[in-house]
């Protein structure tokens, strides 16, 4: 092999962050706060130099290199800050999803070993009612000015501002860093079994954030300012705090206020030209811009992913002046794999039919659809479907200490999304079915099986089938399908209200089928196709059925 001659320069968040203080010192990170207070607003010079500090911080509270540090925050610039220290520093910046259930977040905490945790002071109440399950935690940092919530008794507690503030200002001395080495890591629970962590390298975090800025996927540039309403514990808030810092755009933090309102009025104000978020979200937002016709003059487009994007929402931002563009991607797959942005020269129904797919396939990602029995790949002709596998760079190779979930990786070195579909021959993604009994609302992850197994706890119930009901907020909404026992009798209240004491109320089923049998496949096992077609059909008798507030 004739080697090339080119410089071997290593792909990291350190280089990200040089260049982002030296080039884009003037642009500005803006973080809402609880009306009629002011946004706070950062310039990355600022950030950039906290960030030096930072690193300091990170040293004196002991962090190893490679070690797991924690962050419990909504998106705001602290935790942009976090998102560029923690990975200079050699070490793992670990975004928890504050919206899981507290077992869920004892495992994760555990599991990755977090010694120093940040955490936003809204969030201390929760946090602190956590901290007996968390052994684990040496230190607590909060961020913000509120209560420690006693969580001093628990664990050594700090203020983020302070540590700042006695860090010694200017260049910190930051390590090497190689760019295979682990990033950032983020837990999925759309996975059986408990949450699963994907462990991001430096590589795939600075290649997929140079893919999320190419104009044929969500082309940010340094003319733009993006609202990053998905969370930044939600798969780097893809990518985009990563990307800001590339190009230079600056980024709007909703904080906690992610309502409707407070979005709209910060678009009008900031001069947002960009959002992202999942179809609830915008969906919410829309409902308000329909209504109130918020000034919406700044926007030019849109992300929107995490779940199917109806043709609807997109239809409806197009009568603001807005492009809402599909993607799909998975938290395995950091996430960007396509992005349905058709090509210039369609129009009407050919655009659409484009649009509403999931999108065209990202540079660098391989994609294949196999049998749902085998791995033989299917073609690509639009029509065959299958069950979607992807590879590459920004694509997991495995989970991190976990080989339980090591059959979701083929023997070859591909990943099984559990996402089942078909791709034409340009490559562009449709979605037709999913392989794994999950439902997704509103963004996160409700696990059929657990529902069920928890329904089936109670004395009433003999059997339970639990299945995704389309939602026009949530996309998706649990429908839990019971067969009462043997003279038993229970209402939906008193199987919600046995249901809420064991999950996270969002996770609760609202509406409920009474059946006599739960329809098995000849191996015995539940068969949902069955009752997902019995609901399409309008033969299941449905009692409740309210849609979340
Ligand atoms: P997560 O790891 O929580 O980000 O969830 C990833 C999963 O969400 C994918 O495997 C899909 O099942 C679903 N998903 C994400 N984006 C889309 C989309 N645009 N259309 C349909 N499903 C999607």
């Amino acid at each position: 092999m004739l080697e090339g001659l080119m410089q071997d320069a290593q792909l990291t968040v350190g280089e990200i962050r040089r260049r982002m203080a030296r080039c884009y010192g003037d642009r500005e990170v803006i973080t809402l706060q609880e009306p009629p207070a002011p946004p706070v607003r950062g310039t990355y010079a600022e950030v950039a130099e906290r960030v030096e500090r930072l690193g300091r911080v990170l040293e004196r509270l002991g962090v190893e290199p490679g070690e797991r540090v924690a962050t419990f925050g909504w998106n705001s610039q602290r935790h942009f800050e976090l998102y560029l220290a923690i990975p200079s520093f050699g070490a793992v910046l670990h975004t928890v999803n504050i919206r899981l259930f507290p077992e869920q977040i004892e495992y994760i905490v555990g599991h990755a070993a977090n010694r120093v945790v940040f955490v936003d002071d809204s969030l201390v109440p929760q946090v602190a009612k956590l901290a007996p399950r968390l052994p684990g935690v040496e230190h607590f940092v909060i961020m913000g000015d509120g209560d420690d919530g006693g969580l001093g008794r628990r664990a050594q507690v700090s203020r983020y501002e302070n540590l700042l503030d006695e860090a010694e200002a200017g260049a910190y001395d930051w390590p090497e860093v190689d760019e295979r080495q682990a990033a950032a890591l983020c837990y999925t629970s759309g996975t059986t079994g408990n949450p699963k962590g994907v462990l991001y390298s430096h590589r795939s975090v600075s290649l997929h954030s140079t893919a999320v800025c190419m104009a044929d996927a969500v082309g940010l540039s340094g003319e733009d300012r993006v609202m990053a309403i998905v969370p930044m514990f939600h798969v780097n808030a893809w990518g985009l705090p990563f990307a800001a810092a590339m190009t230079g755009a600056g980024l709007v933090m909703p904080g906690r206020f992610v309502a409707a309102a407070p979005l709209a009025r910060a678009i009008a104000q900031e001069k947002v030209t960009l959002v992202a978020g999942v179809p609830t979200v915008l969906g919410d937002l829309l409902r308000h811009a329909d209504e109130q016709k918020p000034d919406f003059s700044s926007l030019r487009g849109g992300i929107c992913g995490g779940a199917a994007v109806p043709r609807g929402l997109m239809e409806g931002f197009e009568r603001h002046g807005v492009r809402l563009l599909q993607a799909w991607g998975m938290t395995e797959t950091s996430p960007l794999c396509t992005v349905a942005r058709p090509p210039e020269a369609l129009e009407g129904e050919d655009h659409w039919a484009k649009r509403v797919t999931q999108g065209r396939i990202m540079p660098w990602v391989e994609l294949r659809i196999t049998g749902e029995d085998d791995d033989e790949p299917r073609d690509w002709d639009g029509v065959q479907t299958g069950e979607i596998q992807v590879r590459g760079p920004w694509i997991a190779s495995r989970y991190y200490e976990d080989p339980s979930g090591d059959a979701q990786f083929t023997e070859d070195g591909w990943l099984r999304t559990g996402d089942i579909g078909s791709v034409t021959p340009d490559g562009f993604v449709q979605i037709t079915d999913r392989a794994k009994d999950l439902i997704k609302s509103g963004g996160e992850w409700i696990s059929s099986v657990e529902v069920e197994g928890e329904l089936m706890e109670h004395d009433a119930v003999l059997e339970a089938a639990v299945i995704a009901m389309p939602d026009e907020r949530w996309t998706e909404r649990p429908l839990a399908c019971v067969v009462l026992a043997e003279g038993a009798e229970a209402d939906p209240v008193v199987l919600r209200r046995h249901l809420a004491s064991r999950m996270a109320g969002w996770q609760v089923p609202d509406t409920f089928a009474f059946i006599d049998e739960v329809p098995k496949t000849s191996v015995g096992k539940f068969d949902k196709k069955v009752l997902r077609k019995r609901l399409a059909d309008g033969e299941l008798e449905t009692v409740g059925g309210k849609s979340r507030a």
